[in-house]
């Protein structure tokens, strides 16, 4: 927990920084060689200021110095004509959670890469952890995973199957259809929730929920499940229920996961919702905030995504349920 706590506030010290110089480097002429590194003509942009001009950035002991127009020399220079300079990215729907596609990641911008949907198996988040302290080129961290839980809990996958987050979908949504499809009694229930639990206790950030992908999920499952994540304060993130659905079902599936929000007075992601509908969703969100709800969305920057294919929601039937929508 600790570890994504220090990392944000790390940024947000970083944007704190710049504003503030931003706002005295007008009246301070640039100093000699007084930077350990100088970051030339980049086009500077700081999206909580708005700040957006080609400007020189002097770094000293780590942090940033200096935002100026004027020129800047220090011990080390790279001239970043042509390119962005930015704070670091936070993706928060980011599935490699490996080395490479944290590599790959970086070369977006992207400096802190989250799986905030599918997470991670709660009673392995502390080996989640483990495998990214003093490894991680970025700012890490996961969420405990209601699909997981629920793999545990219907098809009894063996734990080392369930720690390699989130590739390990693919091994047990390919084991059964258990995981998607069953009802939970009581006590299987009772013991997912206890798993996602575990996870919160261990470390993750908040729950993360793929529910669109089991249609055997009760909204009484979902609700505890948003309880577990209540409890401690922390969110929810959903993949909704009818994804990918119309503009009624897509609405639905947010106003499920918004009421439960609200009754349990506990935060809220809702994934990806650029899909029919969002209109809708993005007004629910708005309004929920003006409210003083803490309640989020988020969407893709690309039009197309990917998904495995036995997924039930691509069967023919419901696809051509689709049609004429
Ligand atoms: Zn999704």
């Amino acid at each position: 927990m600790k570890r994504i706590t220090r990392n944000f506030v790390l940024v947000t010290i970083t944007l704190a920084m710049m504003t503030l110089l931003m706002t005295v480097s007008l009246s301070f002429a640039a100093n000699g060689k007084d930077y350990d590194l100088v970051i030339n003509n980049g086009r500077v942009m700081d999206p909580e200021t708005n700040y957006d001009a080609v400007a020189n950035i002097g770094i000293k002991d780590g942090k940033i110095a200096m935002i100026t127009e004027q020129k800047l020399t220090g011990k080390e220079t790279i001239d970043a004509t042509n390119h962005v300079v930015a704070p670091g990215f936070i993706d928060t729907h980011f599935h490699w959670t490996r080395p490479i596609g944290y590599k790959l990641a970086l070369r977006d911008g992207v400096t802190t890469a989250m799986d905030l949907e599918a997470g991670a198996y709660g009673p392995r988040i502390d080996d989640w952890y483990k495998m990214h302290q003093n490894k991680s080129q970025v700012n890490y961290g996961t969420a405990s995973g209601h699909e997981f839980a629920r793999s545990k809990v219907t098809q009894n996958l063996p734990d080392e199957d369930l720690l390699d987050a989130p590739f390990s979908v693919v091994k047990s949504r390919a084991a059964s259809t258990a995981w998607a499809d069953k009802v939970l009694d009581l006590e299987e229930g009772n013991q997912m929730l206890s798993y996602i639990d575990e996870g919160l206790r261990l470390g993750a950030l908040g729950v993360a929920s793929t529910l669109g992908y089991f249609p055997g999920a009760t909204a009484r499952e979902m609700y505890e499940v948003q309880k577990v994540g209540a409890n401690y304060g922390r969110f929810t993130a959903v993949h909704l229920r009818y994804t990918p659905g119309t503009v009624t079902t897509e609405p639905n599936g947010a106003q499920e996961i918004l009421a439960n929000a609200e009754a349990l007075n506990a935060p809220a992601i809702i994934n990806h919702f650029n899909n029919p509908g969002w209109q809708l969703v993005q007004e629910l969100l708005v309004r929920y905030r003006e409210r003083g709800k803490n309640v989020w969305g988020e969407i893709y920057p690309y039009a197309a995504g990917s998904t495995t294919i036995n997924a039930d929601f691509c069967q023919t039937r419901k696809l051509g349920r689709k049609t004429g929508q």
